[in-house]
């Protein structure tokens, strides 16, 4: 078993190369082999991992890349992910990467599939819309229709008719990844000074741009160090992250949050990674079905999903209240029109509840953290200092 801190150095390593190398050598391996890329949030990459692909996920430039060319594609009043994403494209960052999918969230992604179209970057482009409705004879079929859309891309490439065995054990592998990254959570959320939530995040991401069978080894080593009794407790209140789901704060900015005083027990800043909460259930005949169901009923929480019936600021006060959380930090990108439209229907109702939180709003590549950091040193503070009654749901 390696020491946790080459573990995490690995993990960063991989997480932010924007050339994104452990892809592009897993495809050099073996000749036929194909690269899917995905941009947040959520991507059933199962189906991917099924037809003998490797699914890579895109998160933007983060505060690495310049942006230059990126620009001219994007007015100034939007946020930054696109024009990032636009960059590392142009510069051939991406020239091994076979095929997109832009899954559905917000127009910005929507456009980016198109430019994606009129600039020929890669052999196919896929928006693909996830269903609004929740009845699975409707939003359940529209979603298998969707996926098979995907894996008719892929099959075009490499051949591949994908097996419910195929399919059954992709699943099997990804719900044994997203049982890891929960117990992680779990371990963090009494202990949460075992790995900090910059650790989390680089070990997290690491697994969108890595094989999943190599990330659950580095999974399996990390659970097993953090059952130990490591690190240093500190004085500091919980909070949970929200808002962060699709363009990503720098990993100083994520830093920043924990180092003003706040102990980070959950977030949606890999929200993809954690979409489905459970297991999809790996053993029926349909999997593909099995995928949609589980989309259906097993989801997070997303400003992307409109589920009438399951109000999201009933969804995120049960996570304050599950992890004993002190307050919410609400992070959103600039410009982010799902985050930012969801950030008063949460406050109004955490009004109501009394849940505390505070609001801040970033860029993916902003590298001047002093002013949110006293603004959630202050959050932290005045909850240390003035207890209040605790949360009711
Ligand atoms: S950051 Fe927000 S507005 Fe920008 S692409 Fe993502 S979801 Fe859309």
């Amino acid at each position: 078993m390696k020491d946790l801190n080459v573990l995490i150095e690995e993990c960063k390593k991989h997480a932010f190369d924007l050339n994104f190398t452990r892809a592009k050598d897993w495809k050099e391996e073996k000749e036929g082999r194909v690269l899917v890329g995905y941009m947040p949030i959520y991507f059933p990459r199962e189906i991917i991992h099924a037809a003998g692909a490797m699914p890579v996920g895109i998160f933007g430039g983060g505060d690495d890349k310049q942006i230059i060319k990126g620009d001219a594609y994007y007015q100034s009043y939007i946020c930054h992910i696109p024009r990032s994403i636009m960059e590392i494209a142009l510069d051939k960052h991406m020239d091994h990467i076979d095929g997109f999918i832009f899954p559905s969230i917000c127009d910005v992604i929507r456009n980016l599939s198109g430019i994606f179209k009129q600039q020929k970057i890669g052999k196919f482009v896929k928006y693909m819309d996830f269903p609004q409705n929740f009845l699975p004879e409707i939003g359940g079929v529209f979603y298998q229709q969707e996926m098979e859309h995907v894996l008719k891309y892929i099959k075009e490439l490499n051949g591949v008719e994908v097996t419910t065995e195929a399919l059954n054990h992709s699943i099997d592998l990804y719900n044994k990844n997203r049982q890891m990254i929960e117990f992680i959570y779990d371990i963090r959320q009494e202990h949460p000074w075992r790995l900090t939530i910059e650790e989390v995040y680089s070990i997290v991401r690491a697994g969108t741009v890595m094989p999943v069978e190599e990330h659950n080894a580095i999974l399996e080593q990390v659970c097993t160090h953090i059952k130990e009794d490591i690190g240093t407790p500190q004085d500091k209140i919980k909070v949970v992250v929200s808002g962060a789901f699709c363009e990503q704060p720098a990993l100083g900015l994520i830093r920043a949050v924990e180092e003003a005083g706040c102990y980070v027990v959950d977030d949606d800043y890999m929200l993809g990674s954690r979409m489905i909460l459970g297991d999809i259930d790996a053993t029926t005949d349909n999997p593909l079905e099995s995928i949609a169901i589980s989309y259906i009923n097993q989801s997070q929480f997303s400003s992307s999903i409109y589920d009438v019936h399951n109000p999201k600021e009933n969804r995120l006060a049960k996570i304050v209240q599950d992890r004993g959380a002190d307050g919410v930090v609400f992070a959103a990108a600039s410009f982010c029109d799902p985050s930012l439209l969801d950030a008063p229907i949460f406050q109004n109702a955490f009004d109501k509840m009394g849940i505390r939180y505070i609001s801040f709003q970033f860029s993916e590549n902003i590298n001047q953290y002093k002013v949110i950091k006293e603004q959630v040193g202050t959050f932290s503070d005045s909850i240390k200092l003035w207890e209040d009654e605790p949360v009711v749901v």
